[in-house]
């Protein structure tokens, strides 16, 4: 069954001066036990895909749909919190919340007893690399590689079905990229997750079974 397909989506920003034509009928089926990179320079609507297929913002033409039904028939919270992780390229963590409290919140918002969510989330923090003494801090007194693998920790908790990332090693040593970069074909290949990454890694890229590359908003190949 197919996870993901985008028909034709498009959509711009409206500046004061301008309108930027940011993602321009962009097309493509995306399925689970994949685990995909996205290529591009600067500028060529990639995190802007990514915020139209993790249902941030909506597109101005097009149409995507999950599991054969498309998003806008769906209530668009629902879709964001039970189906889609999303690993912001500036984290977005909750500056209050504790390492652990950030892990486990998609899990509490979804009703998982507290117990259950901080064990899931402990096992995955320790996955990427952080330590248990560090579960109790803000987020601020993390390295910024720290926080980078604290927000993939959290996209492991979540156990959605489609996991979206925006430059996911872009804050780490090659050590740490090479470890992340596992865990994501884990999570395609293993539990069968559809995982959409964007990246300028070349080493991240040839691990993925299936690069795209943007040029201009567009799917070029
Ligand atoms: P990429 O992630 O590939 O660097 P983006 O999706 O961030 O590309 O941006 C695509 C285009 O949209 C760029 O021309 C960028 O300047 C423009 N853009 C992005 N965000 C905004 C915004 N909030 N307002 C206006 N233009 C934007
Ligand atoms: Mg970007």
């Amino acid at each position: 069954m197919t996870v993901l397909s985008a028909d034709h989506i498009s959509y711009q920003y409206h500046t004061k001066h301008e309108t930027v034509r940011a993602v321009r009928k962009f097309s493509y089926i995306f399925e689970p036990g994949v685990f995909y990179a996205i290529m591009g320079a600067s500028g060529s609507g990639k995190t802007t895909l990514l915020s139209l297929l993790a249902g941030l913002d909506v597109p101005v033409e097009g149409t995507i749909s999950f599991g054969g039904t498309s998003t806008t028939e769906m209530n668009r919270d629902d879709y964001r919190r039970n189906h889609v992780s999303v690993i912001y390229q500036n984290f977005n963590l909750f500056a209050h919340l504790t390492v652990l409290e950030n892990a486990i919140y998609s899990l509490l918002i979804r009703g998982v007893p507290r117990r259950k969510a901080e064990k899931a989330a402990r096992e995955n923090l320790l996955t990427v690399g952080l330590r248990e003494d560090q579960f109790r801090r803000l987020p601020n007194m993390l390295s910024g590689g720290e926080q980078q693998r604290l927000a993939i920790a959290r996209a492991l908790t979540s156990g959605s079905e489609l996991v979206l990332a925006d430059e996911p090693t872009g804050n780490l040593d090659s050590e740490n990229s090479r470890h992340i970069v596992e865990i994501l074909q884990e999570l395609a290949h293993k539990e069968g997750r559809c995982v959409i990454v964007v990246t300028h890694d070349p080493d991240l890229a040839d691990s993925a079974d299936v690069l795209l590359r943007m040029k201009d908003g567009h799917l070029v190949s």
